[in-house]
């Protein structure tokens, strides 16, 4: 997937995204006031492009640093690909948080290899197929969490790097 440009690698993501921060606050109260539709369209269109140039393999970032929420449908269909029981999946892939939410035990994934090749891909939690939800409808409602993965997922920082050139 995403090829990683020139200073977005995963390890200066962070720090870039911190400089930007303020400028990126103020990009997110602007494009709070936007049309949903016209967003959605600018937005995907971004994601779009430049997911057909991205490298996901190389970064993994994502997978090594977030645990989303899973649901229970979720632990069920994995079972299934594992071909192991649900509680034993349960036990050994993931923990309740402290708002009762299931989620990976530990960070990275458990299901990351060293190769960056996710082992359960096809049966893959619903969290993980809709990261980072710049192609979901209705964008205006994930800004402030697309605000947080500017840190996180170098497509998405690149995506606010873009709108906020177009829009100042
Ligand atoms: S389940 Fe797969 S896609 Fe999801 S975080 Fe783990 S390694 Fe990444
Ligand atoms: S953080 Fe973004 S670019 Fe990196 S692997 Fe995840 S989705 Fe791909």
């Amino acid at each position: 997937m995403a090829r990683i440009t020139q200073g977005m690698n995963p390890g200066g993501l962070k720090d870039n995204a911190a400089g930007q921060r303020k400028a990126f606050k103020k990009l997110v109260k602007k494009l709070q006031k936007m049309p949903s539709g016209k967003l959605d369209l600018m937005v995907h269109q971004m994601h779009d492009d430049k997911f057909r140039e991205a490298h996901c393999m190389e970064c993994a970032n994502c997978c090594r640093t977030i645990s989303p929420i899973i649901l229970w449908q979720d632990i069920l269909r994995i079972s299934k690909y594992l071909k192991e029981k649900p509680s034993r999946v349960m036990d050994r892939y993931f923990m309740r948080d402290e708002e009762g939410d299931f989620v990976f035990k530990g960070q990275p994934c458990p299901f990351l290899g060293s190769d960056n090749y996710c082992s359960i891909y096809p049966q893959r939690p619903r969290a993980c197929r809709d990261f980072p939800l710049t192609d979901r409808p209705r964008f205006y409602k994930t800004l402030n969490v697309s605000l947080k993965n500017t840190a996180i997922c170098p497509v998405v920082y690149e995506i606010f790097q873009d709108l906020h050139q177009q829009l100042s």
